[in-house]
């Protein structure tokens, strides 16, 4: 069991989350934030910070963001598990269903 994001943070990435990560396994995409499934280790520390309530428990992800719990899988598969976001930094790509949100006006 995990922590997802979901895609209320798409766009938002003010990176909250991750000042409240004790174990550093908040990711940073091109354009929203991912929970390393792996990493997480499910302490709850990142839900209430975040200003657009973007994360869930995994059992807890609204039905019309169940995609998001593979989301924040999948966006792993090439990466593996780096051990720690910090050291990454921004890695510019998104999951697919991150890259194909309508892009906001400006
Ligand atoms: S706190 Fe919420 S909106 Fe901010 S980066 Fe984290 S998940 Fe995204
Ligand atoms: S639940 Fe805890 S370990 Fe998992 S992402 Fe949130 S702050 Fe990090």
């Amino acid at each position: 069991m995990t922590y997802v994001i979901a895609q209320p943070c798409t766009d938002v990435k003010d990176k909250a989350c991750i000042e409240e990560c004790p174990v550093d396994c908040i990711y940073e995409g091109q354009r929203a934030l991912y929970v390393h499934p792996d990493e997480c280790v499910d302490c709850g520390a990142c839900e209430p910070v975040c200003p657009v309530e973007a994360i869930f428990y995994e059992d807890d992800v609204p039905e019309q963001w169940a995609a998001y719990r593979a989301v924040n899988v999948e966006f792993f598969d090439e990466l593996g598990s780096p051990g720690g976001a910090a050291q990454l930094g921004l890695i510019g790509r998104d999951h697919p269903t991150v890259a194909e949100q309508p892009v906001p006006a400006a």
